[in-house]
């Protein structure tokens, strides 16, 4: 995911294992050796720290190498869980601005675990926005789609010739249609009708 904020963190963390900068999203990283370890990694959060934990045996060289293959992992993870409704929110008020002069404001943007037949939908009379969580993980501008997609339909309902023309504001519309058809299509959304947003 090359727009994802989080990500970047992962990145400027693997140029300094060594010497954590001063960064608050940068926690120091703690190295345990452990004797009952014979080939696993880990690691995790814990307070302020990070926390991996290595075989006994391991290289420094090899040290270095797991720290930052992990820390990329925990920080992919948690990009992952990082887009909280509030974002969302954030993030829909910020797009209607940039391709719909503001006139599309939503009054409640939020994830849902129940939609399993749609990426978003949107209920225009409560002005309420809802993506399905599926979504989460997916590249930005994916997810930029879905939410112009709905927030489109608090200016248009159905899927006209104006409809479409408010979308082809945004760069991406097109590869993000075709990212969500080739998830359809690889069939790791079963009983998925084609990158239908409603
Ligand atoms: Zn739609």
């Amino acid at each position: 995911m090359p727009a994802d904020p989080l990500h970047h963190a992962g990145q400027r963390l693997r140029s300094t294992t060594s010497r954590p900068p001063s960064d608050a999203e940068v926690s120091p990283v703690e190295v345990r050796r452990s004797t009952r370890r014979r080939s696993t990694v880990s690691a995790y959060r814990e307070g302020g720290r990070t926390v991996v934990l290595i075989p006994a045996r391991m290289s420094e060289a090899e040290e270095q190498r797991w720290v930052t293959v992990m820390l990329d992992k925990l920080a992919a993870q948690e990009s992952k869980r990082s887009l909280g409704d509030a974002e969302l929110a954030e993030r829909a008020g910020r797009l209607s601005d940039q391709y719909f002069d503001g006139r599309a404001r939503p009054a409640s943007v939020r994830w849902v675990t129940n939609q399993n037949t749609r990426w978003g939908s949107c209920t225009p009379s409560e002005g309420s926005i809802r993506l399905s969580h599926r979504l989460q993980g997916m590249p930005e501008y994916v997810v930029d789609y879905v939410l112009l997609h709905e927030l489109a339909h608090l200016l248009v309902p159905g899927h006209g010739p104006s409809f479409w023309r408010l979308l082809e504001a945004y760069p991406r519309t097109e590869r993000a249609r075709g990212y969500l058809e080739g998830v359809v299509a690889a069939g790791r959304l079963p009983h998925q009708p084609p990158s239908r947003t409603e």
